[in-house]
């Protein structure tokens, strides 16, 4: 059983981490942005209320994701753990997270932080060619990082809960990595 949030700038590589992750350690892979995405593809409500913020590369409203993580935490699959992957982004989510947790008798294990260069970053997210992934966008996107997004490394290190990993090195390093991480935190517990 792990709980671990997965956590970095835009580009870092958290979703592919993650998703590598959730299989291996048979958990759901929830992310934010992927849901996001579904429910405006959907045109649903929580779509139509977060289109243009996503469109901009700006972080969608406080409430309106963490209400969706509650309700997705609390589904029977997350009860064994779970892989976040783009939330918590602000230091409200975060507390929020921890009320959220504490309510239902869970806390997160650890959070990694996947450190990659900016210019690395940049790199990426216009190679991969998502519908946010123009440069516009991009620029917003971690300027909305560094300014909401980066204080939580701050926020989880005050609490022993962060480690750093280098995740500019090849996929399977990082992954290497983290998996050896996760051992450690099975070792601690047992
Ligand atoms: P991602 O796929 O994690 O890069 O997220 C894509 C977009 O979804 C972001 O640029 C935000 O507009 C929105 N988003 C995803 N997760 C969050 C979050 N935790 N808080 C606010 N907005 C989010």
């Amino acid at each position: 059983m792990v709980r671990l949030i997965l956590f970095g700038a835009p580009g870092a590589g958290k979703g592919t981490q993650a998703l590598v992750l959730a299989q291996e350690q048979q958990v759901p892979h929830i992310s934010t942005g992927d849901i996001l995405r579904a429910a405006v593809a959907n045109q649903t409500a929580l779509g139509l209320q977060a289109k243009t913020y996503l469109d901009q590369g700006q972080l969608v409203p406080d409430d309106l994701v963490i209400d969706l993580i509650q309700e997705r935490l609390n589904q029977p699959d997350a009860q064994s753990g779970w892989i976040l992957d783009g939330f918590p982004r602000t230091v409200t989510q975060a507390q929020a997270l921890d009320g959220l947790l504490k309510g239902i008798g869970q806390s997160c294990d650890q959070v990694i932080n996947l450190e990659v260069p900016e210019q690395v970053l940049v790199a990426r997210m216009l190679g991969r060619g998502r519908r946010d992934d123009n440069e516009t966008v991009i620029r917003q996107r971690l300027q909305e990082y560094a300014q909401k997004t980066a204080p939580l490394i701050d926020f989880y290190r005050d609490r022993q809960k962060l480690t750093a990993i280098d995740g500019n090195a090849q996929i399977q390093h990082v992954t290497k990595a983290i998996q050896q991480l996760v051992q450690g935190l099975d070792n601690l517990a047992s």
